[in-house]
């Protein structure tokens, strides 16, 4: 009996969230103070404070502008008021809406769904109710570009998806569930580029990859592994048994498997002297030599060291996977990779599904002993 009750309260947490749609705040990051809100396609219904306006058609425009802690709402012809929320119903439901912000500037963004705006901080609230799949569509965009195969964009599907139930209590006292930064995960908006996006989203609609002990799995990924992925604990993670070093032939032909930049020997002294690494005159230049087989989380030198992910801030590199080579006027640092080599590798994944590897083959690949499974399937991870 006790067991029938718990997974009746199970059921009753996970179905309204499986059914939802999401909330995610857009232009999170930006201090917008005034936008234009049009219809780029079908009618919205606009509630004023939960009151019918107006409808809204796609010849139509409104502003919204902050005004003392409120929101001061204009059609095309006059003021129509002052009001704490404004919310725009989609009567359609492949309506198109466009929001431009007039302050600060920003470029134009369209979405799916519905779009409710509300006053916090002193900034206009701006959050886009959107079907799950629509949104993931947005996100699969935003992170991994629009000119690769459908298993690809599969697998980043069902990342971008396990991330959302992973973290869909992170703004919850904001209101929404995720916002569209890298805080959460990127999202400019409605995927428009490529359709194949979409109907990869549909395809794995309600698929996440769980861990050995059927919870999310922390689906980080990154551009271009350099040929080694690397463990959790290496990069900046606690140890994940399913974040384990991965070799990886499918990135190497990709542009970012290889870069090199060159400083000088001057310039490299003083910076490694700034970092506590005691420097004799006249010590050889190949002395700051040094080579990376397997990635290596610090740079030996001389009888110091200095973390690499430190070099890899302060210079600006794109991966701590480097060598150095040193002549008595310049330093070379060679370097394979970009990003952090956690988890999944885009340009590998992209590789692999170009040569006919399926999405579930490609998550295999990068993310040891998971299984893709239905969300429905991940019992009590709502539970708080
Ligand atoms: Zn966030
Ligand atoms: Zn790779």
């Amino acid at each position: 009996m006790r067991i029938t009750i718990t997974l009746l309260i199970i059921w009753l947490i996970i179905v309204p969230i499986a059914s939802q749609q999401v909330r995610i705040s857009v232009f999170n990051e930006t201090p917008v103070k005034s936008v234009v809100i049009s219809s780029l396609k079908g009618n919205y219904e606009i509630y004023c404070d939960d009151n019918f306006l107006q409808e809204l058609k796609p010849t139509e425009v409104i502003y919204i502008s902050l005004i003392n802690n409120n929101l001061a709402v204009r059609n095309s012809k006059e003021l129509v008021g002052v009001f704490s929320s404004v919310r725009f119903h989609e009567v359609d439901s492949n309506s198109v809406i466009r929001l431009n912000l007039i302050s600060p500037n920003a470029i134009v963004r369209q979405f799916d769904g519905n779009m409710k705006v509300t006053v916090a901080y002193n900034r206009l609230l701006l959050i886009n109710e959107i079907d799950c799949d629509k949104y993931i569509a947005g996100v699969v965009e935003a992170e991994s570009g629009s000119t690769a195969d459908a298993e690809f964009y599969k697998a980043q599907s069902i990342l971008a998806r396990t991330y959302l139930y992973g973290h869909y209590y992170r703004h919850e006292t904001e209101g929404f569930q995720l916002c569209d930064a890298v805080h959460c995960q990127a999202y400019n908006g409605r995927s428009v580029r490529n359709p194949v996006i979409v109907q990869a989203t549909k395809a794995t609609s309600g698929m996440v990859v769980v861990g050995a002990d059927s919870s999310f799995i922390t689906a980080v990924f990154h551009a271009n592994c350099g040929g080694q992925t690397v463990s959790a604990s290496n990069a900046w993670l606690s140890e994940r048994a399913y974040l384990q070093p991965v070799k990886d032939p499918f990135c190497q032909n990709s542009s970012s498997a290889h870069w090199s930049k060159k400083v000088s020997l001057y310039e490299w002294k003083t910076y490694l002297k700034g970092h506590g690494v005691k420097i004799k005159s006249g010590v050889a230049a190949g002395s700051f030599d040094c080579s990376q087989i397997n990635r290596k989380q610090f740079y030996r030198v001389l009888a110091d060291s200095v973390p690499t992910k430190q070099i890899r801030s302060d210079f600006q590199l794109k991966s701590t996977f480097f060598s150095v080579i040193a002549t008595e006027t310049d330093v070379t640092i060679n370097g394979r990779g970009f990003g952090h080599g956690v988890g999944l590798c885009q340009e590998g994944a992209i590789q692999m599904a170009k040569i006919g590897y399926k999405c579930n083959d490609i998550l295999a690949y990068y993310y040891k002993d998971i299984r893709v499974v239905k969300y429905s399937q991940v019992m009590g991870v709502f539970v708080k």
